[in-house]
């Protein structure tokens, strides 16, 4: 029975001696030695192993929120909003919070697939290679399905051949580019964008 009455004495004791409000009523100070305890004193800054921080805009929308990448041995370990920006203020969507998830992903492709007319297999190829093949196919359908005319001799001088269709990170300047390009530049009628905002 001592025993126990001596434990719950020392357990009270600490706690008292752990607890802020005993030590301010003592004169310590609430925002220094009183704010201290045995559980903050064990705290680290929660992002302390990060070696490099740098800075970045979400993949995901044209919001375009800002955010801190924080890196270790030169790999991303946290990205949150950055607080400096106007448009997000540190706040990221539940989307953005999950851009590190996107990043680290083993289901991500990192290098261009192709896949051959008629083929069943996906090949490696490098990203100039992509882009100029693409360049060509759109040149080639434009050049071949361009119409100058309608029947009743309308002018429209336009193509039915291609069509474009935006992803939601497209901002407005880039969908006015592409609107520039494609309709104005190469005659495409149907050019549409996912983003709503
Ligand atoms: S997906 Fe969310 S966090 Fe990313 S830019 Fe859009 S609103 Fe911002």
């Amino acid at each position: 029975m001592n025993q126990i009455r001596r434990r719950l004495a020392r357990k009270a004791s600490e706690f008292f001696k752990d607890w802020s409000v005993p030590r301010q009523l003592s004169g310590q100070s609430a925002v220094a030695e009183a704010a201290r305890s045995s559980l903050s004193e064990h705290q680290r800054p929660r992002l302390e192993e990060a070696d490099r921080i740098g800075t970045s805009i979400c993949p995901f929308c044209a919001v375009g929120c800002a955010q801190l990448v924080y890196a270790k041995h030169g790999k991303p370990i946290h990205i949150e909003g950055d607080p400096r920006s106007p448009v997000n203020q540190g706040t990221l969507c539940p989307k953005g919070a999950g851009t590190l998830g996107m990043m680290l992903s083993e289901l991500r492709v990192p290098e261009v697939l192709y896949r051959a007319p008629h083929s069943s297999a996906w090949e490696k190829r490098p990203l100039d290679w992509a882009m100029a093949r693409i360049a060509a196919l759109v040149k080639q359908t434009r050049d071949e399905t361009i119409v100058d005319r309608l029947a009743d001799g309308t002018p429209v001088r336009h193509t039915l051949g291609i069509a474009s269709l935006g992803g939601a990170t497209l901002d407005n300047e880039e969908n006015y580019l592409i609107k520039k390009l494609l309709g104005g530049g190469l005659g495409v009628v149907s050019i549409e964008n996912q983003a709503r905002i």
